[in-house]
């Protein structure tokens, strides 16, 4: 371990940082962010007009990218419900807002 930090993710805010990094983190993969020192030291950024870069170790890209895709593939299968507007996650067939099938 102690190979240069690459940067595999631009989250679009903190929050998308933060579920990242547990995610990572839970196979293993050291992780930093950048771009939330800067939101924290002002204190009034709102969070989710900031990007926040993902870093991992050199060695670990591969594993990481894997996550990352997977992660994606979750986040781009979930849907909005064309009657009442609701977003509904991907594992959802039907709206659990007002029980309309998928489209
Ligand atoms: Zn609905």
């Amino acid at each position: 371990m102690g190979g240069p930090w690459i940067k595999v993710y631009d989250a679009a805010n903190n929050l998308e940082a933060y579920s990242l990094k547990g995610m990572l983190e839970s196979e293993h993969i050291e992780v930093q962010l950048s771009g939330e020192c800067l939101s924290s030291a002002t204190g009034e950024l709102p969070t989710d007009v900031l990007q926040v870069g993902v870093w991992v170790r050199e060695e670990q890209v591969q594993l990481a990218r894997q996550q990352l895709a997977q992660y994606e593939h979750t986040a781009a299968s979930s849907w909005n419900c064309p009657q009442c507007a609701e977003h509904n996650e991907g594992q959802f067939e039907i709206c659990w807002q007002c029980g309309c099938d998928r489209p």
